[in-house]
């Protein structure tokens, strides 16, 4: 399957800490997490126009004097089998690539990386890896290639980080700790804040976020096990 994107932001300072990217939508995934914003890349893919890969490359040869990169997100980018050769095509050029990934799919990750086809992945890593994954990935997971993704990134040289959206019930303080201890010697982990309104399900964009002693609870017992323990979003 040809890579198809979606919608592009041309310019983000957002995405991919300490650089200036061009962020890129694939449609489709194979989670279904209760959260998710942009479930409209999932259940009407139709409703958004194509960006055509020349107009895509075009922009960045226009503005290579300040954009660093592309961020590829979705979605799930790591479903498309074009997803190496559009990767190439970008390097090529001469960009650095970022990758925002489920990590459902270990082996095209590690043979991106042995290609270098990536200078940094983000992988989601959704709850504690056992049966309350589910749960807040919406789908029954094979935890064994999630599990596979991590060792593949933290044995990579790469730049890589971990991240968790923290929506209560789905994750709490003890899953935080699960999860910084299975990827303990990790560089970096990232809890991200919840945003209820917007949610791909109803009862879930109901629920009240964390308050920040929490976080700071969570933050101050992954930091145990990880190098770097992050908060990303609005805490009160
Ligand atoms: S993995 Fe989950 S949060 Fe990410 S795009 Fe898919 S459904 Fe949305």
């Amino acid at each position: 399957m040809g890579l198809t994107i979606k919608k592009m932001i041309e310019t983000s300072f957002l995405d991919w800490d300490g650089k200036i990217v061009t962020t890129l939508y694939v449609p489709n995934c194979n989670f279904r997490c209760p959260y998710c914003h942009n479930w409209p890349l999932f259940e009407k893919p139709d409703e958004f126009e194509d960006v055509g890969h020349e107009k895509i490359k075009k922009y960045l040869e226009e503005h290579r004097d300040f954009i660093d990169g592309i961020c590829l997100t979705g979605g799930e980018p790591s479903l498309y089998t074009g997803l190496a050769s559009f990767l190439r095509d970008i390097k090529d050029m001469g960009f650095d690539i970022k990758l925002d990934t489920n990590g459902s799919d270990p082996d095209l990750l590690q043979s991106l990386i042995d290609d270098g086809l990536v200078n940094y992945v983000a992988m989601d890593i959704k709850a504690s890896l056992n049966e309350r994954y589910h749960a807040a990935a919406g789908v029954k997971v094979n935890l064994d290639d999630v599990k596979k993704s991590i060792s593949v990134l933290m044995g990579s040289g790469i730049g890589y980080e971990f991240r968790t959206t923290v929506v209560p019930t789905l994750v709490e303080t003890e899953d935080v700790v699960n999860i910084a201890k299975f990827i303990e010697g990790a560089k970096k982990y990232v809890l991200q804040q919840f945003v209820g309104p917007g949610s791909y399900k109803e009862e879930v964009a109901s629920i009240r976020p964390f308050e920040r002693d929490v976080f700071n609870e969570m933050v101050m017992a992954a930091s145990s096990y990880v190098g770097e323990v992050l908060l990303r979003g609005n805490v009160d």
